[in-house]
């Protein structure tokens, strides 16, 4: 059995449904379906077991959460719990009344995702036609209930160009915080790649205005901004550490060290309808598979860092190398970096496929009702 410590935040997905279809999804390929959806009362027990293990955040997440009829009693009942409540959402879907009823209950926190600054490009990559003027809507309601507000912006070649203008944005819609985001290669965003690789020069232009704005707007806008993996010379600690900080609930109850870890076969994920959170947390085998720095192969093994980025991402490894336990290939220290590299600068530097394949939960005829 594990000696981990508690994990500091929960990750609830509370469906995979939503109206959006953003080509670089972190929701796996397969989507759960509304009948396999926790229903109100087991989200209601893992919200307890979640705040007697030690976890201080609930992060309400999707797919998209509003389509849950029951968030307001989750919301409800997380704040009672002590818990600090966050609502991680496209916003599509959040009107005036929804909104205050969140914010009765408890709700502190709205992190709102933008797919670009310019309406029409923004609706094409959500494949949604009118999302960015729901966004700016919802945004700006959501400051006047004066609640604290985060802008994720998911970037990538096709709207990395106006980078300036959505840090601008963030900042006229009064958000406390800016998540600049470029996409993960794995699940959805895999399928698109090419779609949507920026090249080292984008990135490194990025990078350039990300540091003059963190500069300008120091004490005003926090600006959250990770390279993308594939042009970094060593990877990111993802997730803080497998099973060191978070928790992921997927709609059905299955738990996961991160929102990405169903994309990696042969692991074994348990359920809070079978076990309580707090022995998933302590001794469920996909939590235990890559905790620590024991499982690691060469060149992490001895490698001084090892204990900073725990040898990066799992998943990312799985898809580039085929193999979970690998070395991930964003490190220039792994076999596999240089074919990342190239693969990378091939693809950025192709002409643009003319479409997107789009990540939609098609509506089975017994769905029209949700249980919750
Ligand atoms: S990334 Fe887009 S499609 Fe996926 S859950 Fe979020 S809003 Fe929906
Ligand atoms: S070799 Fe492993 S531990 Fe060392 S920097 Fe690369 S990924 Fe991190």
């Amino acid at each position: 059995m594990s000696t981990a410590g508690p994990p500091l935040a929960l990750l609830a997905e509370l469906t995979h449904r939503c109206p959006l279809g953003c080509p670089y999804c972190s929701n796996p390929l397969t989507l759960d379906r509304v009948r396999d959806e926790l229903d109100t009362a087991t989200w209601l027990r893992v919200i307890d077991e979640a705040a007697a293990l030690g976890v201080l955040q609930v992060h309400f997440s999707g797919g998209e959460p509003l389509v849950r009829r029951d968030l307001a009693t989750l919301i409800g009942h997380a704040r009672a719990a002590g818990l600090y409540t966050n609502l991680i959402t496209s916003a599509v879907l959040l009107d005036a009344p929804r909104l205050a009823s969140l914010q009765v209950a408890g709700l502190e926190h709205v992190q709102i995702s933008f797919q670009d600054t310019e309406p029409g490009n923004a609706d094409r990559i959500a494949g949604f036609q009118g999302g960015h003027e729901k966004k700016l809507a919802a945004a700006r309601m959501v400051r006047e209930a004066g609640l604290a507000l985060t802008i994720n912006a998911v970037m990538h070649r096709q709207n990395l160009g106006h980078l300036s203008e959505m840090i601008d944005l963030a900042l006229v819609l009064g958000a406390g915080r800016l998540e600049i985001a470029h996409v993960q290669y794995y699940g959805w965003a895999l399928s698109n790649r090419s779609s949507l690789i920026p090249s080292r020069e984008e990135v490194r232009n990025a990078v350039a205005v990300v540091a003059a704005a963190r500069e300008r707007l120091k004490g005003r806008l926090v600006i959250d901004h990770v390279v993308p993996d594939y042009y970094a010379h060593r990877p990111k600690a993802c997730m803080g550490g497998w099973a060191r900080q978070f928790m992921n609930i997927a709609p059905s109850g299955l738990v996961l060290p991160c929102h990405a870890a169903q994309g990696i076969p042969n692991l074994r994920f348990d359920s809070v309808k079978e076990r309580s959170l707090r022995e998933i947390w302590a001794d469920s085998e996909a939590f235990e598979r890559f905790r620590g720095t024991s499982w690691m192969p060469e060149p992490c093994r001895s490698c001084d860092r090892r204990e900073i980025d725990f040898g990066g991402c799992r998943c990312q490894a799985m898809a580039l190398t085929g193999d979970a336990g690998a070395t991930d290939p964003a490190c220039a220290l792994s076999p596999h970096h240089a074919r990342l590299l190239a693969t990378a600068k091939a693809e950025s530097e192709a002409v643009i496929p003319p479409s997107f394949v789009y990540r939609r939960y098609a509506k089975m005829p017994h769905e029209e009702e949700s249980p919750a």
